[in-house]
């Protein structure tokens, strides 16, 4: 069994002891943020001159200096820019700030392992990655529960990095969901690969495509967002309370015999094959190399991408719908700066 850490593995007194800089104040970094002020922690939040982000982080009541100023103070820096912007952060802003014995922190592991980042070795760098979006982290600290947490530690200069980084853990709630040991090999690729074939990528194909067929069918639109999005929550909360047992103990029997029967007649052994070469893709770095390069070039496959799915009808259909449903508040991509 992997060791796994919980509340009373950690010492909260060592990032209390700290002086903390996160950078950003996007997703993961607003709840990083928060979660450390709330218990406790002397944290500041680096965001440059100008940035829509800054309003948002002072309103919330955190201190905010720019990035450069954040980095030199600090002696823990959790980088919560976005992966590919990382390492010219790093190069314009962290390095030249950094001091031996500081300890640089993430959250995901993309740019040390595949070595777009190389940390001097006098400074601990280390892992902690909540496994869920930051504005889960947030509202399950708030809450009272928290997001199970990834640690790891790529470089122990001063000997303390592995406790740092568990009450660090602490200090954003993820010992009380669980926190597990593991590297920042292991955790960049397996985190890769769960949200290019499932969790993002296979799942967003598959209510696409579900929803296409439906609709090409002449099914009311209406009809087939309720069918392939909406319900798919209510079918994932029951794998996550009791796995697939579980959700299959509680769907009616003929809905079962539909599951086994024809499940696998959508995810073939010719989708497993693939799902194989994409992982290959990510342990080569082929992926990771495509994915800065792309960036570099202006992302115009992800700037496409994201005009196509507004305008796609599971998306107007599931707007329209959306804000006739008084149990949730819509979200869209624009009132989230
Ligand atoms: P994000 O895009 O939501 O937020 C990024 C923040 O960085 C914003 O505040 C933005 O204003 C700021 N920023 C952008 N460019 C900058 C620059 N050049 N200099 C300074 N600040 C800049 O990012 P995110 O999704 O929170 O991801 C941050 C890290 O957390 C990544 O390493 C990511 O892999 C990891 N992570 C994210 C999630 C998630 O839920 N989104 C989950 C686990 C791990
Ligand atoms: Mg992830």
């Amino acid at each position: 069994m992997t060791t796994m850490y919980y509340e009373a593995d950690a010492d909260p007194a060592l990032i209390t002891r700290r002086k903390v800089a996160v950078l950003g104040f996007g997703s993961q970094g607003h709840a990083h943020a928060l979660n450390l002020k709330d218990s406790g922690v002397d944290v500041v939040v680096g965001l440059r001159d100008g940035s829509p982000r800054v309003r948002a982080a002072s309103d919330a009541g955190l201190k905010v200096v720019d990035p450069a100023t954040a980095v030199a103070w600090a002696d823990v820096i959790m980088v919560l820019v976005p992966d590919q912007v990382q390492p010219q952060v790093y190069e314009e802003i962290i390095r030249p700030n950094l001091s031996p014995g500081d300890a640089l922190f993430f959250a995901h592991g993309f740019s040390i392992h595949f070595g777009f980042i190389t940390p001097p070795p006098d400074i601990d760098v280390v892992m902690v990655a909540p496994k869920g979006p930051g504005h889960l982290v947030r509202r399950q600290y708030v809450e009272g529960s928290g997001v199970p947490t990834l640690l790891a530690v790529h470089q122990d200069a001063t000997g303390d990095a592995q406790p740092l980084g568990l009450s660090y853990a602490h200090g954003i709630g993820g010992t009380r969901g669980g926190v597990i040991e593991t590297t920042f090999d292991a955790e960049t690729e397996t985190d890769l690969f769960g949200e290019q074939v499932i969790l993002c990528g296979g799942t967003d194909a598959l209510v696409q495509a579900a929803f296409e067929t439906l609709t090409e069918a002449g099914y009311a639109p209406e009809m087939a967002y309720f069918e392939v999005l909406h319900e798919l929550k209510l079918i994932v909360d029951l794998m996550w309370e009791g796995g697939i047992e579980w959700m299959r103990h509680s769907i009616s029997d003929t809905a079962e015999y539909g599951d086994v029967t024809r499940g696998p007649r959508i995810v073939t052994s010719e989708t497993k094959a693939e799902m194989k070469k994409i992982l290959g893709e990510i342990q080569s770095g082929e992926f990771a190399r495509e994915w800065m390069a792309e960036y570099a070039n202006g992302a115009p496959r992800l700037k496409a991408a994201r005009e196509a799915i507004a305008e796609h009808p599971v998306e107007t259909t599931g707007r329209e719908l959306r804000d006739m449903m008084t149990f949730l508040v819509p979200k869209r991509p624009s009132d989230d700066v």
